[in-house]
């Protein structure tokens, strides 16, 4: 059987001699206990990594803590013209990185393509932004004087990602961040070490090329108790942190607690309500996709379909048909349309949602279970499934990160699907089907969808890089990416200038000596 190019591709992206744990990765002080990556595809070993021990992330900080003076210095278009490289890199190297992203998380490789363009879109936007850190000026009430607003570095910058985008999160932060002023320290996710110090190599070589601190870009290896380092230590301004709820509760709540800024990205419970004249042309691809894409493991993935009665029948049938055709299998192969999820715990995890989901009244429409035999060894390859369900089920409320989309009915008009879509502790994404304007600007207007991300026509998965990027609720409030997301990355500055001869008090107060 062919490796689809993964040997190669490990050795382009330097990751390949890793195996016996020794080397790490540039810029990477880590020496720790060594964790193992093992592909969801076929089961196999792919590499060795160092864990990031106390003592070794205390380097890490010394080393971007000193780069972090040296960033700030250089001009925000020079430093633009550092990610301008750093995308030209990534260019280069799509093929390689999305390979091994498709073979270490076990996305399609056409989705570990579209992750590798995500960071090159990122780095493209970061340059332009890289001239528009703009203030403001603000009229000031007393006479010769004026305010201003600026914006400055931040400094050290903390990105926690999650596995399923186990390098587009990284770019979509610090690629912002470098243009900023702020050098970064990231804690990849543990289940996909080996794409994080791909990563790592192309901006060291980069940063090396322009004879810059390599502190600029650092990273740190290993689970929670490495990340909580960052959380804890005062000299980490802003946590940027990507994954579940569960994860972000905690990090939230103890950055708080030393008065650090944090950025959530927390977990969906996203939903598509299908109206009575929405097409079906539109729809069934894009609740598909949405569910079944990335085997169910996006934050944006589709979980719920909140379709009206008079056109149920219809719609259920369409989507059930529609799995029927989905092809199941090695992700590197383009010919699938899902591969694996992340591990067997996660494996475990989808099929006691299915039971639960059952135990609470719920129908199997489409069943599930896990595939064996040829092709499937590494047992964590399992069969989308469609649940007819009531929103109000302990499961339905739930993100459960694999393929089960739960389908339930609305009836009268779209405000009863509203309340349903709106009814669950996340915020992340939503999306409505219809040809009806009133009801498409009703579902965005205050009174609509309570999400971060809200779409017409469209499902709820994936996102362009051009506008903010996040959720509320328990999807934990945060904005990355495109818009004015940049702004968390910097703090702001108000400043009043006088430049007359007399010393006049804001609000007319008189304070004569
Ligand atoms: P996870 O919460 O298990 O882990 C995410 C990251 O947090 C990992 O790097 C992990 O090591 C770290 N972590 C966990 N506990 C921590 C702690 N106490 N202190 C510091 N770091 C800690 O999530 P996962 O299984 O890797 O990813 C799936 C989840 O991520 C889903 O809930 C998904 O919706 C969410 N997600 C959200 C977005 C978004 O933009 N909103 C994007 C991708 C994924």
């Amino acid at each position: 059987a062919t490796d689809f190019g993964i040997e190669k591709a490990l050795k382009e992206l330097g990751v390949k001699d890793i195996n016996d744990g020794t080397s790490t990765g540039s810029n990477n002080f880590s020496n720790g206990e060594v964790i193992e990556s093992y592909s969801p595809v076929d089961g196999k070993l792919i590499g060795k990594v160092k864990t990031t021990s106390k003592e070794d992330y205390e380097k890490v900080m010394e080393a971007s803590t000193s780069a972090f003076k040296a960033w700030r210095d250089i001009p925000a278009p020079q430093r633009g013209e550092i990610v301008r490289q750093f995308g030209n890199k990534l260019r280069e190297l799509k093929e390689p990185l999305g390979k091994l992203v498709s073979y270490e998380m076990g996305k399609s490789l056409q989705e570990g393509y579209g992750e590798v363009q995500e960071m090159i879109d990122i780095c493209d936007f970061a340059v332009g932004l890289s001239r528009q850190l703009n203030g403001q000026t603000i009229p000031s009430e007393r006479p010769g004087h004026v305010m201003r607003e600026q914006w400055h570095p931040i400094g050290v910058v903390g990105i926690i990602s999650a596995f399923n985008f186990p390098v587009a999160v990284w770019a979509w932060n610090t690629a912002l961040a470098w243009v900023c002023g702020d050098v970064c320290v990231w804690k990849g996710s543990e289940k996909t070490p080996l794409c994080s110090i791909a990563c790592q190599n192309i901006i060291a070589g980069v940063l090396k090329d322009n004879d810059l601190p390599e502190g600029i870009s650092c990273i740190i290896n290993g689970d929670y108790k490495v990340g909580e380092f960052m959380t804890k230590d005062p000299k980490i301004a802003l946590v940027s942190a990507t994954g579940s709820t569960r994860m972000g509760r905690i990090v939230g709540t103890t950055v708080a607690e030393r008065f650090g800024k944090s950025l959530l990205e927390l977990g969906g419970n996203n939903a598509i309500i299908i109206t009575p004249t929405a097409d079906l042309k539109v729809v069934v691809p894009g609740a598909v996709f949405g569910a079944v894409g990335t085997a169910g493991q996006r934050c944006t993935s589709t979980r719920r379909l909140i379709i009206h009665e008079s056109v149920y029948d219809k719609v259920r049938d369409a989507i059930v048909g529609a799995y029927g055709q989905i092809k199941i299998g090695n992700p590197l192969d383009e010919n699938n349309h899902v591969g694996p999820v992340i591990d067997k715990d996660s494996v475990k995890t989808y099929l006691a949602a299915i039971e639960k989901a059952k135990a609470e009244g719920g129908k199997v429409l489409v069943e599930g279970g896990v595939l064996e035999g040829e092709g499937f060894e590494s047992g964590c390859y399992i069969k989308p499934a469609i649940i007819e369900a009531e929103n109000h089920f302990k499961i339905v409320q739930q993100e459960t990160f694999a393929p089960i989309l739960y389908i339930m009915k609305y009836s009268g008009s779209v405000e009863n699907a509203i309340d349903q879509q709106n009814g669950v502790a996340q915020g992340l994404s939503s999306a409505i089907m219809t040809n009806e304007l009133k009801e498409a600007e009703k579902f965005l207007s205050y009174a609509g969808s309570d999400c971060g991300i809200a779409n017409v026509n469209i499902g709820t998965s994936g996102a362009e890089i051009g506008g903010a990027f996040g959720g509320e609720k328990e999807t934990g409030g945060g904005r990355e990416s495109g818009s004015d997301a940049w702004k968390v990355y910097m703090r702001r500055q108000t400043n009043t200038i006088n430049y007359s001869d007399e010393l006049p008090l804001a609000q007319g107060i008189k304070f004569d000596l």
